[in-house]
């Protein structure tokens, strides 16, 4: 496995990279009936412009009173400066979200808006700890959280997971608590533990690894973000804490030696290109490695990282992966699929899903290839 990463040709211009803007339309379609699944997404950078206005309206919030100018405070620039202006855009969004009712109430769209795409699996993870400055306490926003992913759940026959996220900049007490409150929540599909935030300022996760051995020892599955400031280097980083999977890194496809490590200890990179784009951690989306990575056989998914703040669907980003990206249909659906075997869930959960999947696909021509 090491030997077939180091042997990739350096230049990735070499292979079948090249954009193909003149993708058939009826491709579009196609992705939106593809069933998928989204392992990155932030319930902060993904609220609905009008939800926003009216929570802005209901809670004295002060914020734009607009569309035109909701959506621009809510949507980060492209691109930002840096990672720190794109965090910057989640400053209204959790303002706005400080009571149960309000939690609730955009988790269940969330997860409405992704059925709504064809999403069938969706983990959704968002920092507790954000949430409890006007007095709400931390089991009570996690409760709210969850009971708006079940409702919505069962409402639109969508299989939901959540991911509690540690903030980088948090004290790392606090962050211990947050995993041992976060565990309790794991029978009921909180089955995830994070690291975020500003990684220029707080480069060292191990700095949080106490709280990622108790996130651990309360049964849930482990992830990071890195590499959104850092490159290869805050990859490596996060290594130290073991993760199953990174959310981001693209910074891997600069280092051969990083991406052989990480196909030998499978752990799976969950890249979002329009995101990483965005926060500056890629050069732009035509220039985003998910392609290569892939075909050097690193473990990818990919996902939107933020519906709202980087104004997109999954559907988008598909289209743009074959697009901007110059991927192969059939490269999309097997990294589609591939998402269900590192998701955070149990057998029980995506050996349906694996069925449902693999039955659509059987019925379309165009990935026979890929479905064998
Ligand atoms: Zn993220």
């Amino acid at each position: 496995m090491r030997e077939r990463a180091l042997d990739m040709p350096r230049d990735r211009s070499i292979g079948t990279c090249a954009p193909n803007p003149a993708v058939d339309p009826a491709i579009d379609r196609l992705l939106e009936a593809m069933p998928k699944a989204e392992l990155h997404l932030h319930l902060d950078g993904s609220l609905r412009i009008g939800t926003a206005l009216e929570l802005a309206r209901s809670r004295g919030v002060d914020a734009p009173t607009t569309w035109r100018g909701m959506y621009q405070a809510l949507v980060a620039p492209m691109p930002c400066r840096d990672q720190a202006e794109l965090l910057r855009a989640f400053d209204l969004p959790i303002a706005l979200m400080q009571d149960a009712e309000a939690l609730e109430r955009i988790t269940a769209e969330l997860v409405e808006s992704k059925a709504a795409e064809g999403v069938r699996y969706v983990e959704i993870r968002w920092g507790p700890l954000l949430h409890v400055a006007r007095g709400m306490s931390l089991a009570e926003g996690i409760e709210a959280v969850m009971h708006g992913a079940e409702v919505a759940a069962a409402r639109t026959n969508t299989v939901v997971r959540l991911i509690c996220t540690a903030l980088r900049s948090h004290d790392p007490d606090g962050n211990v608590r947050l995993a041992e409150t976060a565990s309790r929540f794991r029978a009921r599909g909180l089955t995830g533990w994070d690291l975020a935030g500003d990684e220029a300022a707080f480069p060292d996760p191990s700095l949080h690894a106490r709280s990622f051995a108790a996130a651990r020892a309360g049964g849930l599955r482990i992830t990071a973000h890195a590499g959104e400031w850092g490159g290869a280097a805050q990859i490596r980083r996060a290594l130290q804490v073991d993760p199953e999977r990174i959310a981001h890194g693209p910074g891997a496809a600069d280092d051969p030696a990083l991406m052989a490590e990480l196909i030998a200890r499978g752990v799976c990179l969950d890249l979002c290109p329009t995101s990483n784009a965005q926060s500056g951690s890629v050069a732009s989306i035509s220039a985003h490695p998910v392609a290569w990575l892939h075909r050097a056989g690193v473990p990818v998914t990919l996902s939107t990282d933020d519906t709202t703040v980087s104004d997109i669907s999954l559907t988008d980003e598909y289209g743009r992966a074959l697009r901007a990206i110059g991927m192969t249909l059939a490269e999309l659906w097997a990294i589609d699929r591939f998402a269900l075997d590192v998701a955070f869930a149990d057998e029980a959960t995506l050996a349906p899903l694996r069925v449902e999947f693999d039955a659509w696909a059987a019925g379309i021509p165009e990935l026979a290839p890929a479905a064998g």
